[in-house]
């Protein structure tokens, strides 16, 4: 095995997470076993209800799901994920009959399909690609206006300007131009930027928009990070929010 197959494809040292959801239990199996074998980490769910509670968890980094599943099927799992915001990557696997339309598949947010009966060097070539994408997409530079955060370089600017920010500060903005024109809670903000663990004083979010005000809105006269009164913050208008 080379050195870039043992670290996995997305160039992390953890393995790609992959959670397969198909009540064929052979098949599943079958899955789980090949996928293992190529160095994938993998998790197996039988179920449609069970898979989307799974899946939604967001602990994967690539989902493979049936359409017809006991509980809630392929295509509602596949939507009710996108409409959650859960943005994992699913490659669908549709029926061969025709039964089924791929191109309902991708309507409702899949990123690929694969017909059955498949190869399995097809699925794991179709898997490598798919995190790949997801990959490139999450190094791709973050943008609301002028105002660019390139999270590769690590570095923020406002038009020309060069904005120096700390990690926290750093952290902080990524999430909210990940998650811009929606509104995040203090409480989320605090768990994802400071970390499940944090036990010092909560208020410490306010002091870091405030922070990040006089950074990348004061000096340029805007006033693009709201205070949304009772809800928590929001950087850019609602209207933008990634859907
Ligand atoms: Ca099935």
């Amino acid at each position: 095995m080379t050195e870039h197959a043992r670290r996995g494809i997305d160039g992390h040292n953890g393995e790609v997470r992959v959670l397969v959801v198909e009540d064929e239990v052979a098949l599943a199996e079958g899955i789980a076993r090949g996928l293992t074998a190529e160095g994938f980490e993998v998790a197996v769910s039988h179920d449609g209800i069970d898979g989307y509670e799974q899946a939604r968890s967001g602990d994967f980094d690539l989902i493979v799901l049936d359409i017809m599943l006991p509980g809630m099927n392929g295509y509602r799992v596949c939507r009710s994920l996108r409409d959650a915001e859960v943005w994992t990557p699913i490659l669908m696997l549709t029926a061969k009959s025709g039964e089924y339309d791929e191109a309902e598949a991708l309507d409702t947010g899949a990123d690929d399909f694969l017909s059955k009966p498949f190869s399995f060097v097809v699925l794991v070539a179709r898997l490598r690609a798919l995190a790949r994408r997801r990959t490139d997409h999450n190094l791709q530079p973050l943008e609301l206006g002028d105002l660019v955060l390139d999270v590769v370089a690590r570095t923020c600017r406002r038009g020309t300007t060069d904005i120096p920010l700390s990690p926290r500060e750093f952290a902080l903005l990524e999430v909210l131009l990940r998650n811009r024109g929606q509104v995040l809670a203090k409480g989320d903000l605090l768990h994802t930027v400071w970390g499940e663990d944090f036990e010092g004083d909560p208020n410490v979010v306010e002091v870091y928009v405030g922070y990040l005000r006089r950074k990348i809105d004061r000096p340029f006269g805007r006033s693009d990070l709201e205070t949304v009164r009772g809800e928590g913050y929001r950087l850019g208008s609602a209207d933008l929010a990634v859907r």
